[in-house]
């Protein structure tokens, strides 16, 4: 059995599935470049797909000459390359949640839902250290916190690999749709006040995109 198999199987995630993860990723931010511009013009500056496509491209560059077998120093890679590559809001506040993650990974080549859950929440916690937002102020952070606690619900109650990361999608996409409603506190969106109103928030789009390249991965353990 491949390493890649074996993470799907069981509940170790390796050097390959985290590759694998990031992979995926970057492919959906390919494809959904358009979308999540789209989304940006409406509130922003029109800019977030090309903003995270350009960065996730480096990222993949950058990691074809990383010869780690070490899940956490890939991610630190992943971080590092966001924060040195993408220019706007979200390259430094996704670079230093990636990182985070990796550096609360530490060393050693196997890590189970529990042990990547905690790296996370150490990013996401790096995240709302940078950029102070809370859960409402229409912003990333509205997809990511509530994809953690269904993670961890769902890892409470015993589930796999593969439904932990399908509750934690699903949240991620519950909460980007609760953006809808809600009027910008944060980043460039809160310039335009109650006009922000009315519109999904890019940047929940792109965490809810994170999350389902995850499942994806996982999804068949
Ligand atoms: P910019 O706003 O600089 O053009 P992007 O368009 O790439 O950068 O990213 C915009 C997204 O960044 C927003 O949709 C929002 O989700 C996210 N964002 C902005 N400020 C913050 C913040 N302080 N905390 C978390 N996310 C934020
Ligand atoms: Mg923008």
């Amino acid at each position: 059995m491949g390493l890649i198999a074996a993470a799907r199987k069981g509940a170790i995630v390796d050097a390959a599935f985290v590759r694998e993860w990031i992979a995926k990723v970057s492919q959906s931010m390919q494809e959904q470049r358009e979308y999540l511009t789209q989304l940006d013009a409406a509130i922003g500056d029109a800019d977030h797909g090309v903003n995270m496509n350009r960065g996730f491209s480096a990222v993949m560059e950058k990691l074809g000459g990383v010869e780690s077998e070490d899940p956490g120093e890939i991610l630190t890679v992943v971080g590092s390359t966001l924060i040195s590559k993408v220019g706007g809001a979200a390259g430094p506040l996704y670079g230093s949640a990636f990182r985070q993650a990796g550096k609360a990974l530490g060393d050693g080549s196997e890590l189970d839902p529990s042990r990547l859950l905690v790296a996370l929440r150490a990013g996401l916690e790096a995240m709302q250290k940078l950029g102070a937002a809370q859960v409402g102020d229409k912003t990333i952070v509205d997809a990511f916190v509530p994809a953690l606690d269904a993670w961890q619900k769902e890892l409470d109650a015993g589930g796999s690999p593969g439904s932990i990361t399908t509750r934690a999608r699903e949240a991620a996409e519950e909460g980007m749709r609760s953006t809808v409603p809600l009027q910008a506190r944060k980043g460039r969106a809160s310039y335009l006040g109650p006009r922000s109103v009315g519109h999904q928030d890019p940047g929940a789009t792109s965490t809810a995109l994170i999350f389902a390249a995850l499942e994806r991965v996982a999804g068949s353990s």
